[in-house]
């Protein structure tokens, strides 16, 4: 199952939550309301809690982690009697009435599977986005797997421009319903193999396997476009900031983050509404070290012959090719790593003509002499181009051209094949 088909398990407690029948909410680490109840938003509307009341109740129920505490909040111009408790990410915040004060165990409940749900749960209960803990679980695994296979992983950071305004002005709900359209507006607009966390309040990641940061950079922009193209609903026009970081040959996740924040964080300081795209990735590293890899020799099965020692070598050869391609990548004169792969094809190549001049003796093949002498001639040539790669009259390129041409088009795939038929079975 794809992470982002996987069912939202807290859809059922959210609702749950959001008819709690005392006003009551979750506030995130700032002290805003990350997710309030029907009742607090009909209670305090946009109007809210002052922030201060909040951050210092978050404050008392972090000193406390082990209960309830009791706490004061300022609203509607009053202080209110509250009652806070933190969870793993977020402080619940229970504001009561005089005469609709719920029942200790009931708190109890509601306190106990809100943590649970944050703490098990894979996804985010507002967005239905995969929540940061499991962004935490699993960006270890892509990390590995794209080191291991050679493909680019990146990420696009994606964070609402000026989004407090839209708590401000048309309450807290319209923001959640915000959220949500992003959201929307994100998933289908990208790959099914892309996945999407909540990484914070209005800050989304966008995990794209198999792309650099040009790939991912064209993915942001795409969100940005499509984003500033959509009304929200009640809300109007809104824009968002990205930033862009492809992972890093050998980079630890928290480096590839700190590049992610600071490529967002100079979105927004040039202006918002913008992608910046930190230019640095695994993908320029491989492409230096072995960019060849797109000109590799592939072998195939029609290339076989049936006698399994001349099918081996063929193959070794393919093998050392591609090395020896690998090696000339970028380089325009000898070098050392290029002389190493050069020798050992020509060496390994040596031994095959022997091996196979051999195995076609034994069975008798007709043009024998024929195929020794371009044996022979291929060998002489590739012996010349060797020292002349050596004293700089020919260059590498050339070189890899000849063996691949010479060597293995035309002599490996075409001209070996009029002996296949001498080890044809039957
Ligand atoms: P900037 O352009 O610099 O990003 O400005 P901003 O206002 O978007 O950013 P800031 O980080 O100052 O404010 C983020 C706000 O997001 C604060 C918080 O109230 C709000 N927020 C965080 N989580 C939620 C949520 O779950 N629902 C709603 N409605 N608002 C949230
Ligand atoms: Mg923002
Ligand atoms: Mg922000």
């Amino acid at each position: 199952m794809s992470p982002t088909e996987a069912p939202r398990p807290g859809a059922d407690l959210l609702e749950a939550y959001r008819q709690f029948p005392t006003a009551s909410a979750l506030l995130a680490r700032d002290g805003s309301v990350a997710i309030a109840n029907k009742r607090f938003a009909a209670r305090f509307g946009s109007e809210g809690i002052a922030l201060a009341s909040c951050q210092a109740a978050i404050a008392s129920a972090r000193a406390r982690p082990e209960g309830w505490c009791d706490v004061m909040v300022a609203a509607e111009g009053a202080e209110l009697a509250a009652r806070a408790i933190a969870l793993t990410n977020r402080v619940l915040l229970v504001v009561e009435d005089a005469g609709e004060d719920v029942a200790a165990q009931e708190l109890a409940a509601l306190r106990e599977r809100l943590a649970r749900l944050e703490n098990d749960t894979a996804t985010d209960y507002l967005t239905g986005a995969w929540n940061r803990a499991h962004f935490d679980r699993v960006i270890g695994v892509e990390i590995a797997r794209s080191e291991e296979s050679r493909r680019s992983v990146a990420l696009v950071l994606i964070d609402i421009d000026h989004f407090k305004q839209v708590n401000d002005r048309f309450g807290h709900a319209a923001g959640d319903s915000v959220l949500r359209e992003l959201v929307g507006l994100i998933r289908i607009r990208v790959r099914a193999s892309d996945v999407l966390f909540r990484w914070g309040g209005e800050e989304f990641a966008l995990l794209v396997s198999g792309a650099g940061y040009r790939g991912a950079g064209t993915v942001a922009e795409n969100v940005r476009r499509a984003v500033i193209a959509h009304d929200f609903e009640g809300v109007g026009r809104l824009t968002v900031s990205a930033g862009v970081a492809e992972h890093d040959a050998g980079e630890d996740a928290a480096a590839w983050f700190a590049r992610l924040d600071a490529a967002l964080y100079e979105a927004k300081r040039a202006g918002r509404d913008r992608v910046v795209i930190d230019r640095r990735g695994a993908s320029d590293s491989w492409a230096r070290q072995g960019g060849g890899a797109a000109l590799h020799l592939q072998w195939m099965e029609g290339l076989e012959c049936g006698d399994p020692v001349i099918d081996a070598e063929h193959r070794e050869i393919f093998r050392l090719a591609n090395a020896l391609i690998d090696a000339a990548w970028g380089i325009r004169g000898a070098s050392p790593r290029f002389a190493g792969a050069l020798d050992d094809l020509i060496e390994h190549v040596a031994m095959h003509f022997a091996d196979e001049e051999e195995i076609l003796a034994a069975r008798g093949y007709l043009q024998l002499e024929e195929h020794r002498r371009a044996h022979a001639g291929l060998l002489r040539r590739a012996r010349e181009m060797s020292v002349r790669v050596e004293s700089g009259d020919v260059r590498p390129g050339d070189v890899v051209e000849f063996l691949v041409q010479d060597v293995v088009s035309r002599h490996i795939i075409a001209v070996d094949r009029a002996f296949f038929p001498l080890f044809a079975p039957g």
